[in-house]
């Protein structure tokens, strides 16, 4: 195998292409095409056959195929809904903690997810040029705090291997970078990419951790299954996220298959994020209230290895924090009342000596 992979089917990435394939109907197309005008398209030839056409609700074309209700946009709704731009250091490299960066050198991904925080900014200019990537690796150099980064996008994977591999290089020759972190979907989306090659970029000093982005159990196709056991068995640790949708996961069956499937595939769910406000996902979005009660769900039936965390990224760019559901309530001085998993609550009464702290 080349590092360009084997010759790969053509990916979904024109309106009149999804009425090829049965996913819109022909007198949608206008309408579709006013979309695409201002949230890119691409499915990959993976997941486009992984669709079911004749499933009005299949959970795959829902996050890909475009729909005309993004085109209702919220008051509430705005083009950089988690403040990315206010926490820019460098282009391409936000900073929003003092251990971590984000480095950004591409805006490409190989899906466009039509509920995508970065929606705005994805699938139009490709990303840093030489220079911009210069500029922002010798930033990370300059700046001893940054422990992690992490590479994300657009999709770092997109990149060919010659530039990934010199990323890579370059942040592992950066002695206070003790982890490589890529947030990625293209291991479940387009798993061809992951050849013998690019898995010999990963075998580095730093260690190379990856956070792969998966919401449905229909998206572990058998090819996404054996890309995930390449990593795995190159050793690298694999983490997944997910984002609570609407009409898509935000069902207590559908996230414990999904997590299930994750961690047999040895792959520990991480974040469950909620939906960003991100303009014209409305449609997408469930409330905190109910995310919080598919978490207390999941707690009493689903293995704990298989527990993501309940995100919420504050709007304005304060960073994300977990959001319950909350198991525990204080109930006076030193005394705090705790919630079981089948939701009795019990008195629970802190310090080691019983009594008041
Ligand atoms: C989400 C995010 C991170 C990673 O946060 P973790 O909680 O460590 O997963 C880091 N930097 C920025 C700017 C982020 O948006």
């Amino acid at each position: 195998m080349t590092s360009e992979g084997p010759q790969r089917p053509p990916a979904v990435v024109r309106v009149a292409d999804l009425v090829a394939r049965g996913l819109i109907a022909p007198e949608a197309a206008p309408a579709i095409e006013r979309v695409t005008q201002d949230f890119s398209l691409r499915i990959t030839a993976d997941m486009a056959a992984a669709i079911d056409p004749a499933d009005p609700a299949d959970p795959i074309a829902r996050q890909f195929v475009p729909g005309t209700a993004e085109l209702d946009i919220a008051p509430e709704e705005v083009a950089d809904p988690i403040g990315d731009g206010v926490h820019e250091i460098a282009p391409g490299l936000i900073r929003r903690y003092p251990d971590r960066a984000l480095l950004k050198p591409t805006h490409l991904c190989q899906v466009y997810c039509r509920f995508c925080f970065r929606r705005e900014t994805v699938g139009g200019d490709p990303g840093l040029g030489d220079a911009e990537l210069a500029a922002a690796l010798d930033r990370i150099r300059a700046e001893p705090g940054l422990f992690e980064v992490i590479l994300s996008g657009g999709d770092p994977l997109v990149l060919s291997d010659r530039r990934i591999g010199r990323i890579l290089e370059a942040l592992d020759a950066i002695e206070h970078v003790g982890v490589i972190r890529f947030h990625t979907r293209v291991p479940v989306v387009d798993p061809a990419r992951i050849t013998p090659a690019f898995l010999d970029l990963l075998d580095l000093r730093a260690a190379v951790w990856f956070v792969l982005h998966v919401n449905h159990a229909s998206e572990l196709t058998e090819n996404a299954r054996k890309s995930i056991r390449a990593l795995t068995r190159a050793g690298v640790p694999l983490l997944a996220q997910t984002v609570l949708l609407k009409g898509i996961n935000d069902d207590a069956a559908v996230l414990e298959d999904l997590f299930r499937s994750l961690v047999a595939l040895r792959v520990k769910p991480y974040y469950l994020h909620h939906l960003d406000r991100a303009r014209g996902t409305g449609h997408f979005r469930t409330s905190l209230a109910e995310g919080r009660s598919l978490m207390r769900t999941l707690r009493g039936r689903l293995t704990g290895i298989a527990q993501p965390t309940y995100m919420l990224d504050i709007p304005g760019g304060y960073g994300k924090v977990p959001v319950g559901p909350d198991y525990v309530a204080s109930a006076g001085p030193g005394l705090y009342r705790v919630t079981d998993p089948q939701g009795a609550t019990h008195d629970y009464r802190d310090g080691s000596d019983g009594g008041p702290d």
